[in-house]
């Protein structure tokens, strides 16, 4: 018998989203059922941030896009979100994220790539994580990007290529209003010189709240050269604040 196992029985862990205690979960706070049922968003999505939608909203759209993304111009071609940022999946994300609970990372990285349709994957060459600035990192110790990067790179087979870097700090986008938010980013990423870009690349962040960091990722890599340029995210906000 383990020592784990004597502290499990006698430290029972609490699930935070049913409140029920479990003895193995996947980390300290979720259990694995909670886990499992986490909604994912089911196709037809908005084309711009994941959202699921009845197919009916999409019948006279040129392109499925929900409300708060409109029929606007982007940078991205098409992102897919596991599910809506809320619940069990930010119980995990937060778990994952400010709790060092690393070991949630393959499970969410696993769902990531499962949430979006094979042909989401189709003739995509490189992985690329939406860095920290160098600072924030250091601070953090890991960027959780770059961590669910190289998870999904084992599911998928496809390069993690870090290959944007972030020239400077921004202010936090949970201190600005929608409008600022989405001005914010502009300027803070730059392709890492001397890097052979891919055609067709997949960025990978955590929460797509306004989209507006990952749209600017989109404008520099596509500036560089990369013709194609999707995303995978962990959430979507369910309605942009
Ligand atoms: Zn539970
Ligand atoms: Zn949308």
């Amino acid at each position: 018998m383990t020592g784990s196992f004597w502290v499990d029985l006698l430290f029972p862990k609490v699930c935070q989203r049913c409140g029920e205690g479990f003895q193995t979960g996947l980390s300290n706070i979720l259990c694995g059922s909670c886990f499992d049922s986490i909604p994912a968003y089911k196709d037809p999505v908005c084309d711009h941030c994941g959202i699921s939608l009845p197919a009916r909203a999409f019948e006279d759209a040129s392109r499925p896009r929900c409300r708060d993304c409109g029929e606007g111009d982007y940078f991205l071609d098409k992102v897919r979100a596991l599910g809506p940022y809320e619940g069990a999946l930010r119980i995990a994300h937060h778990g994952f994220k400010f709790e060092g609970m690393e070991s949630l990372k393959s499970n969410l990285a696993e769902k990531m790539v499962f949430c979006s349709i094979p042909a989401f994957w189709e003739g995509v060459e490189a992985l690329v994580p939406v860095p920290l600035s160098a600072e924030r990192e250091r601070e953090r110790g890991y960027n959780p990007a770059t961590l669910l990067t190289a998870e999904m790179a084992k599911v998928t087979g496809i390069l993690p290529r870090p290959i944007l870097k972030k020239t400077k700090s921004i202010q936090p986008q949970m201190s600005l209003s929608r409008e600022e938010r989405l001005k914010n980013p502009r300027g803070a990423y730059q392709v890492q010189p001397g890097e052979l870009l891919p055609l067709k690349a997949v960025l990978v962040d955590d929460v797509f709240t306004t989209g507006a960091t990952l749209e600017e990722c989109a404008r520099v890599l596509k500036k560089a050269g990369v013709a194609w340029v999707g995303a995978v995210v962990i959430g979507r906000t369910p309605h942009h604040p």
